[in-house]
């Protein structure tokens, strides 16, 4: 398009030159035309000359005429012979050879009566004039020559004109069909550009919208990075930075930073007792509670799972744990959730320090003071101290040394039995661990476990218990069963089943003489690897026994799920047995329903015959405590040696 617009605008410039250049040549054409004097001159001379010669033949006969006319006419005759010489009937002459001999010739006639006129009378005069008119006839010629000449130039600069005017007009004509092409076309583009003009600014509002919904997009992603989905709250990335923060503006004000953190106790059995959808509900209305606490926006954290985290400046402790109380008793009041009443209750853990400006040691204290807390018990709160700090250095030393105790064979095994409470009859020894530390002597399970459990190193240590418990076992002459405790986390190991059944074979001891002690919470999993694990050793022989029950969250329906054989019910029931009414009616419900479940009853701890006697009274099958025996690095000798 844009080629074709020039070309035409080219084709427009050449034209109108064009057209420029016509006009000036019809001018110069036209200006010939006022030139065209040759003929007239021609004419003037040549009657000028036949004028002169019967002004000479009358003066030969006229007596009466003065010579002074004559002479009159005869000048006037010579200058009228200049022209010959001059102007555009000199060229014509000069042009043709003959009409050059004929001025000549005309010019020697004149001159020489010039020169004689007077001198000459008149017969004289009248010889010289015969002489004369024979330069009339080559004169007429030379005047008709020149009109013919003249008459023949006006026709051609007519035809030149003529077609000039033709030519102008055919320019005129292309000139104006491309002016009209040019319009059409400036029209047409006009309309593209309009179009364009249209579809850019189309274009325009479709950019501006899109950069909106991206405005809108990133404020979401930009929001979604520091919320969490869940409960809308600030989440751990938002802690962070506002951690920093915090300690940013305490440090240049010499306040105190605070940091709690929450975390919600038995949140997990809530989950699995009612379904995640329960869970997520009581998530988001502890969230909701939270914020119509009216606490700054930027103080409050869910940092994932049930754990939250409140940021603050400048309390003293006793605020702080105040403060800490306050969002404790809001979580813990019941929450009505698909018609379920739910109690819940969390644990704190508050650093305070105006001294410790880095954020991840002032987050893992208050993560120490928490664990203290946990370690507590069910809602407690607990303020970071130094010691924490020491223990848990004292734990990592703890861990040093378990593992140069386990390649140095200082854990042993010592027995306790579980008799019948009705005979006394030995049914079964419990496997107990114990550490024969180099210098701290004899170290109960209860200061190594947990951190044997937190660093895995369960699964070894419990590996080579039920080694050395299953080796002994079958070495008594008396075939007792052998109970060894399993820790939740060697059951949600995959191995776990061939590993016993690998024990079993190379101690040689009958799969039924084998009972596993395992503790509610370890069924409380999110997999289903323990179930599968106990439901594959029972079918082999394998009886399984539930720990410590009563101080889980077991639910009915679970337990009737996996067939065990035992309940032991907890010490703690057992040593309120006499004191608290409500031990002995869990302890009647506890027995009942192992009845019911084809289960039997063990309790443990049982220290007085007082109460053996009411264990005997409720039913409960099994014994075990110092009653009978503490645990011991040996067996009695009449089950090994029969
Ligand atoms: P548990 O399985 O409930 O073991 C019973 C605990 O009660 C034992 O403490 C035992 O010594 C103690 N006990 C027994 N009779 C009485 C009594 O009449 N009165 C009182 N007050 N206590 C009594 P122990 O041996 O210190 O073991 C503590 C816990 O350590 C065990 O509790 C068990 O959970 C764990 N544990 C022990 N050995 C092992 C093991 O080989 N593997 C694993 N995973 N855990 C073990
Ligand atoms: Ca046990
Ligand atoms: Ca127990």
């Amino acid at each position: 398009m844009n080629r074709i617009l020039a070309g035409i605008i080219f084709l427009l410039f050449i034209s109108t030159g064009y057209i420029s250049f016509l006009v000036h040549d019809r001018q110069q054409e036209l200006q010939k035309l006022t030139h065209y004097t040759t003929s007239w001159s021609a004419v003037q001379l040549v009657s000028e000359y036949y004028r002169f010669e019967s002004w000479l033949g009358l003066y030969t006969i006229d007596d009466t005429m003065q010579l002074d006319d004559v002479r009159l006419r005869l000048d006037i005759m010579l200058s009228q012979s200049d022209l010959m010489k001059q102007g555009d009937l000199g060229q014509y002459i000069v042009s043709s050879k003959a009409h050059r001999d004929l001025a000549v010739q005309l010019e020697n006639t004149l001159d020489y009566l010039d020169a004689h006129l007077e001198k000459m009378n008149r017969p004289e005069l009248q010889t010289y004039l015969k002489k004369m008119h024979s330069l009339d006839v080559p004169l007429g010629r030379l005047s008709s020559g020149a009109l013919d000449k003249d008459i023949n130039s006006i026709t051609r600069t007519n035809l030149k004109i003529k077609t000039l005017y033709y030519i102008y007009s055919a320019t005129s004509v292309l000139l104006i069909i491309l002016s009209a092409i040019l319009g059409m076309m400036i029209f047409y583009q006009n309309k593209n550009i309009r179009t364009a003009h249209l579809q850019v600014k189309s274009l325009a509002e479709e950019l501006q919208r899109s950069k909106e919904k991206l405005q809108i997009q990133n404020t979401k992603l930009e929001y979604d990075v520091y919320h969490d989905s869940l409960t809308e709250m600030n989440n751990r990335q938002f802690f962070w930075d506002s951690l920093n923060k915090q300690i940013e503006t305490a440090q240049q004000n010499n306040t105190a930073v605070i940091v709690m953190l929450f975390d919600l106790d038995r949140f997990k059995e809530v989950n699995d007792t009612y379904g995640h959808d329960t869970g997520d509900m009581l998530l988001r209305q502890i969230s909701d509670r939270l914020k119509l606490m009216g606490l700054s926006t930027d103080s409050l954290y869910r940092l994932g799972g049930d754990e939250f985290a409140f940021l603050s400046r400048g309390l003293t402790e006793n605020q702080a744990v105040s403060q800490a109380q306050k969002i404790a008793d809001t979580i813990n009041q019941p929450y009505s959730i698909y018609n379920t009443i739910i109690t819940i209750t969390t644990c704190v853990g508050i650093v305070i320090s105006d001294t410790e400006r880095r954020s991840d040691y002032l987050y893992k204290f208050a993560d120490l003071a928490l664990y203290e807390a946990k370690n507590e018990g069910a809602g407690k709160i607990k303020v970071f101290r130094q010691w924490m700090l020491d223990k848990l250095q004292e734990s990592r030393t703890l861990e040093h040394d378990m593992a140069m105790a386990l390649a140095n064979k200082e854990f042993v095994v010592y027995y306790q039995p579980i008799v019948n409470s009705f005979s006394r009859e030995i049914y079964s020894y419990e496997a107990l661990i114990r550490w024969i530390h180099p210098l701290k002597g004899l170290l109960s399970p209860d200061s190594f476990i947990p951190v044997a459990e937190k660093t895995g190193m369960i699964n070894e240590m419990g590996k080579s218990m039920l080694e050395m418990a299953c080796k002994e076992a079958a070495t008594w002459a008396v075939p007792v069963k052998i109970s060894v405790n399993v820790s939740p986390v060697q059951l949600s190991s995959k191995t776990f089943a061939s590993t016993v059944l690998s024990i079993l074979k190379e101690t040689g001891l009958p799969a039924e003489r084998l009972e596993l002690e395992v503790t509610e919470s370890a069924l409380f999993s999110e997999s289903t690897t323990p179930m599968n694990t106990l439901n594959k050793l029972r079918a082999l022989g394998v009886t399984i026994s539930i720990d410590d029950f009563g101080t889980g969250y077991s639910s009915l329906s679970r337990l009737s799920r996996i067939a065990f054989d035992k309940i032991k019910i907890d010490k703690s029931f057992v040593h309120s047995i006499s004191t608290h009414e409500d031990a002995l009616n869990i302890i009647r419900l506890i027995t009942g329903m192992a009845k019911s479940l084809n289960m039997k009853a063990v309790a443990e701890g049982v220290e007085t015959q007082e109460q053996l006697e009411s264990l005997q009274a409720l039913g409960c099958d099994f014994a075990q405590g110092y009653l009978f025996s503490k645990p011991q690095p040996s067996v009695d000798s009449k089950i090994r040696n029969g």
